[in-house]
């Protein structure tokens, strides 16, 4: 039988999902009447969002030449907070299908993913797809890949995922020029997981592939990091549902095995699978952890008890390992839990879920970064939590996590995005053109800096143009400083943030003024302070109310009145009573507004 294992990477939108549908069409594991769009986004979410969040891993069969060839695909997410997904998919293939649009050419991702795919050694195709659309240019970027990428324009396939166009010339291509795979079937079996999921009815589903050796149903596998041992009740395939098989799997076969394994916990991404009678000498080599980049935490609140949003939080866990959840108490919102995720977009999606799947009604805190503390006394510790931050007295330095970004724009934006840069405490490291009018800019900035909003503010001046990618390098020391926030003159541990001391002052302002804004007056006036090392910076007040709640509606505005209430009820569902005080739950994530 001949195999071919392969991944699609793209940047996001550039139509891998929608190719690898196509590919299954193509080879009829899908038909028109069965197809559905985006077949491999399983996940409720990544289909509302339009977003993939896991690799998915498929098996179909082609001919080629009159031969029958298994093609291994694995789609993979593009999103910046899901690369170590890439890192995953790209170890378990031989080659890659770059896809790049053919109305947009190459952006930010599309050149992180192909150093990843490079790294790893693996053979690219190029795919210029959505060449369908009127606006495509697909010489012109064929030219681009062969000058910015280094890959020759003559290599390019062209495609549209959404016709059909090309695709079987691609699937030829994929036969022709990927190499089959590596691995000697009579080798001690090395089997590398590259994903894990987990699943209610059948416990944990290993998505693996063979690299040396074989393995068979009713073997006794050893987990080589972990050291457990399971027996292997199921393998198959995905084609693209999940599809049991008899036959045992050698070196080059991709697919999932069941083990009756209850939790992700027992499952290492990245660990070698061996047999227990004949283990291998030495496990593949793995990959590195992803390590969380945002932190925040979770309070329950409205009906859910802290119980509930334990049995939530454990619960998806077990689904997603790649988010952490620790204990923790805050003097103002009780207990609940600190938790850290790979970005701000796995941040809302966990929550989402949470809220979704746990039906637990939460309130969050304001994401931060990971902070790391120089003592005085030469300790070095690591805070995820500006609370937590010790006396200042005792500290030498705090230090903060840097990003190398490459961030590809119009030309024309360059002096806008420079400044943004500047604004954001970056440091320019160097540009090169990428066309006439497109260049890529290096900048090392405080990843604190961009985690927020930076995003959103190079789409709005770049008109949706710029693209950005980066990546998390070392930590720096700076000026920084805890601002603490008092409201009704306690201290809400909640609300401390650290900042940058050049702009405390305008943080402090803008931060009391959103304060301001989303809690509503009470029957007393409320002091609002912004605190630094025990000296008020900034000061608001919320005057008290004078008669009802619908007193700031003017005039006879029955709606206006009425949407007020609702509001109103809607907010005391996500409200904490801090002394005599009800903050809403904007309140607690008013300081990502402030940047
Ligand atoms: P991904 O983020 O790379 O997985 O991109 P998707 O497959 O989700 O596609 C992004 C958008 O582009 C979707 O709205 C698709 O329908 C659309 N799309 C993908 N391929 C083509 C194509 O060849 N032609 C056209 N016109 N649209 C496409
Ligand atoms: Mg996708």
């Amino acid at each position: 039988m001949n195999i071919r294992n392969f991944c699609i990477i793209a940047h996001i939108d550039h139509g891998k999902s929608t190719l690898a549908d196509r590919m299954l069409m193509g080879t009829g594991a899908m038909d028109d009447r069965t197809r559905q769009d985006q077949a491999l986004d399983s996940m409720d979410l990544e289909r509302e969002r339009g977003i993939t969040i896991k690799a998915s891993a498929v098996s179909v069969d082609h001919v080629y030449k009159g031969e029958n060839y298994e093609l291994n695909f694995i789609d993979t997410p593009g999103h910046v907070d899901f690369h170590y997904e890439v890192s995953r998919a790209l170890a378990a293939c031989e080659g890659a299908i770059l896809v790049i649009d053919a109305t947009q050419g190459v952006e930010a991702q599309t050149v992180a993913n192909l150093y990843k795919a490079v790294d790893a050694d693996l053979e690219i195709i190029p795919v210029v797809n959505k060449i369908d659309l009127p606006s495509a240019q697909p010489e012109e970027r064929a030219l681009q890949v062969e000058q910015v990428l280094g890959l020759s324009a003559e290599d390019c396939i062209f495609t549209s995922a959404k016709s059909g166009e090309g695709v079987k010339e691609l699937l030829d291509a994929i036969c022709e020029r990927f190499p089959e795979p590596r691995g000697v079937v009579g080798e001690p079996l090395q089997a590398l997981i590259f994903d894990a999921k987990y699943d209610d009815y059948r416990g944990v589903i290993i998505y693996f592939r063979v690299v040396n050796g074989t393995m068979r149903k009713g073997d006794r596998i050893r987990m080589m990091k972990i050291g457990r041992t399971f027996y292997v009740t199921e393998l198959g395939k995905f084609r693209p549902e999940m599809t049991p098989t008899q036959e045992p799997f050698e070196a080059g076969d991709v697919g999932y095995m069941v083990a009756a394994i209850k939790t992700l916990e027992d499952v290492h991404i990245g660990d070698t699978i061996t047999l227990d009678t004949r283990p291998a000498e030495k496990a593949l080599p793995g990959y590195q952890e992803p390590a969380p980049m945002v932190y925040c935490d979770f309070y329950a609140t409205g009906d859910t008890q802290f119980d509930d949003l334990r049995d939530a939080i454990t619960k998806l866990h077990v689904n997603d390992a790649s988010f952490t959840f620790d204990p923790t108490s805050s003097e103002a919102l009780g207990s609940g839990f600190r938790c850290g995720f790979l970005g701000m977009l796995h941040m809302d999606i966990i929550q989402e879920r949470l809220e979704r799947e746990g039906d637990v009604s939460l309130v969050q805190t304001a994401p931060t970064v990971t902070y790391e503390i120089a003592m005085r006394s030469g300790e070095v510790i690591h805070i995820t939590n500006p609370a937590d931050l010790p006396d200042p007295s005792l500290i030498n330095q705090i230090r903060e996590p840097m990003v190398k970004a490459e961030i590809i724009l119009p030309t024309k934006s360059i002096g806008d995005i420079m400044k943004l840069c500047d604004q954001r405490r970056g440091v320019y490291k160097g540009q090169k053109f990428l066309s006439d009018d497109r260049q890529i800019l290096d900048y090392e900035l405080p990843l604190a800096e961009i985690i927020y909003d930076f995003f959103d503010k190079l789409k709005s001046i770049t008109s949706g143009y710029g693209t950005m990618d980066y990546q998390v390098d070392e930590f720096n020391a700076d000026q920084l400083v805890k601002m603490d926030i008092l409201v009704n003159g306690a201290q809400v541990d909640a609300l401390s943030v650290i900042v940058h001391r050049s702009k405390a002052e305008i943080r402090g302002r803008a931060l009391l003024k959103k304060l301001k804004e989303e809690i509503d007056r009470h029957m007393f006036e409320i002091p609002l302070q912004a605190v630094i090392g025990g000296k008020v910076i900034a000061r608001e007040n919320i005057k008290a109310m004078r008669k009802n709640v619908t007193a700031k509606c003017y005039g006879g505005d029955v709606t206006r009145k009425r949407k007020l209430l609702e509001k109103q009820k809607k907010g005391k569902e996500r409200m904490k009573r801090i002394g005599t005080v009800d903050i809403p739950q904007e309140a607690f994530m008013a300081v990502l507004d402030t940047g």
